[in-house]
């Protein structure tokens, strides 16, 4: 079997009618978009990519040999894109969805928190839907946020100040270099919002860098703002609730997760499409050994 005869040459490619270059150019057009945008947010492997590709070769192989006669496929450069468009969207999708059950808490665990405003940066009432948002996450797993006190805070700080306290501790820093900097600059500034009360504490607070942080410093209390996905003036997802619940999983001590493939609270990469809400057993049991360890609730 000659390998031309079996994906086409340049005389393949001019003969090919129009509806099947029409079709062609849609699908090249469809699967560098997709491939685009999946992989700016990480979603796209590209051993995906590679899969896919010889999967779909496979198919036109088989096709090829079982078929009475071959030269229909030929010209199979469509085919071929579709095929790996197909097959694509199905190890995406396989990929994404978690291998473990669910995790289930079968003790109902309540933890308050003191909510901090800042400047008047956000309203009662939408802080309080936050939290409902954040709260139907959290509910799946018997847990509920309970809100003990909300403050509004005014304080003086500049916007080189609000960029640090969402990006001044990195993981690109030593751990004796982050501790200083909590020490001297970061801890200072969030004890004035809370009044020395960080523990247990959820500030909002406007800045660039990040869209949240949480369980900084040694200690439990979590910074958030908005993230809005605008579209001609217009909202068409807020993130911020997701947000929410996602730095009160800091709090709670679990980890970010660095698997691109694994839809869950702790991924943020899969949130604009997801707002993933999966925690698998083995979180939920490091939260409440958590919880028994710290006696917070
Ligand atoms: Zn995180």
């Amino acid at each position: 079997m000659r390998f031309k005869e079996l994906f086409g040459d340049r005389g393949n490619l001019i003969n090919l009618n129009k509806k099947s270059i029409y079709l062609f150019i849609i699908l090249i057009v469809l699967f560098s978009a997709l491939t685009l945008m999946l992989n700016s947010f990480k979603l796209l492997h590209p051993l995906i990519v590679v899969l896919s590709v010889l999967f779909s070769y496979f198919v036109i192989f088989l096709l090829y040999i079982l078929q009475k006669h071959p030269k229909d496929l030929l010209n199979s450069l469509d085919l071929l894109l579709f095929l790996i468009l197909f097959f694509s969207i199905c190890l995406s999708i396989y990929m994404f969805i978690p291998s473990d059950p669910k995790g289930i808490n079968t003790e109902h665990l309540e933890v308050k928190f003191n909510f901090y405003v800042v400047n008047n940066e956000i309203s009662k009432n939408e802080l309080l839907d936050y939290v409902k948002e954040a709260n139907k996450i959290w509910n799946k797993y018997n847990i509920s946020i309970v809100i003990n006190n909300v403050e509004f805070v005014e304080i003086n700080i500049s916007d080189e100040k609000r960029t640090f306290l969402y990006t001044g501790i990195s993981e690109k820093n030593t751990t004796e270099q982050n501790e200083k900097i909590c020490k001297e600059e970061y801890m200072p500034i969030i004890n004035s919002i809370t009044n020395n009360n960080p523990n247990m504490s959820i500030i909002f607070i406007e800045g660039k860098g990040n869209s949240g942080r949480g369980n900084l410093c040694g200690h439990s209390f979590a910074i958030f703002q908005y993230e809005k996905l605008s579209l001609f003036g217009t909202t068409v997802r807020d993130l911020t609730g997701w947000n929410l619940a996602h730095e009160i999983g800091h709090i709670f001590g679990l980890s970010d997760l660095k698997e691109n493939y694994k839809i869950n609270l702790m991924n943020d990469k899969h949130k604009l499409f997801y707002k993933s809400d999966y925690l698998s057993q083995d979180q939920i049991e490091r939260i409440i050994k958590d919880k028994s360890k710290n006696k917070v609730s």
